[in-house]
């Protein structure tokens, strides 16, 4: 089976790609010429990764590709922290301002949670799957599928690590001592919010 997954990031494209079946081939925006921005204007998670599984779903209706494609999948995560009202949430990824800036988002969660004592947190992807066909294989009219996967932790008091990416270096996954980004990457993918989303997406795909 073939699927668009709507992203452009190697790294993600990697970790999913190595959790998915075998029998499952990925084509990134990239490859089937998708090349518009999506905004990210939804109110929660679930209404973001389904405005981006549907942009791309819609390109496709006007965009025959060359090969079939079986169906599409859009990702969207958020750093939800307790004490904070689950805030960051929907805005993770500009929590600090407009532009996407790790650096500022964490030093931003930093000052935030100076004073408190709890400082639990969880990552939650949501993956929504838009396809035309059924477990059969058999065509009917478009469905959207939801599936969530989330790490529960804490955040650190100062950054710890090299490797990851965004908040990684400050988050402490429930059962360990080190950051995601001192953990080695097996660790990580085997635990974190998207490889658990991930998981279930595969059991949609049996
Ligand atoms: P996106 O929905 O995957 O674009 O993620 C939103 C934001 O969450 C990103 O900009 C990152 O800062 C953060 N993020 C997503 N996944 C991870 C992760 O695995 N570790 C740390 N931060 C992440």
């Amino acid at each position: 089976m073939t699927l668009v997954f709507a992203t452009n990031n190697m790294h993600k494209l990697e970790e999913v790609s190595k959790i998915l079946p075998s029998t499952c081939r990925l084509l990134t925006l990239r490859q089937i010429g998708f090349t518009d921005e999506i905004d990210e204007t939804g109110q929660t998670l679930e209404d973001n990764s389904l405005l981006k599984a549907r942009a791309v779903w819609d390109y496709l209706q006007t965009h025959p590709q060359t090969e079939t494609i079986d169906g599409v999948f859009a990702d969207d995560t958020g750093l939800e922290i307790p004490v904070l009202h689950n805030q960051p949430g929907v805005r993770t990824a500009r929590w600090a301002g407009d532009e996407h800036n790790d650096a500022a988002n964490r030093q931003k969660a930093l000052r935030l949670l100076q004073d408190k004592d709890d400082r639990s947190a969880r990552f939650r992807t949501v993956i929504t799957l838009i396809t035309a066909k059924d477990n059969a294989g058999s065509e009917t009219s478009p469905i959207a599928a939801q599936v969530e996967g989330r790490v529960e932790g804490r955040m650190a008091e100062e950054e710890k690590g090299e490797g990851g990416f965004g908040y990684d270096s400050l988050f402490i996954p429930d059962g360990y001592s080190q950051t995601f980004a001192e953990l080695p990457a097996e660790t990580k993918n085997s635990i974190s919010h998207r490889a658990r989303a991930v998981q279930q997406l595969s059991l949609l795909l049996l």
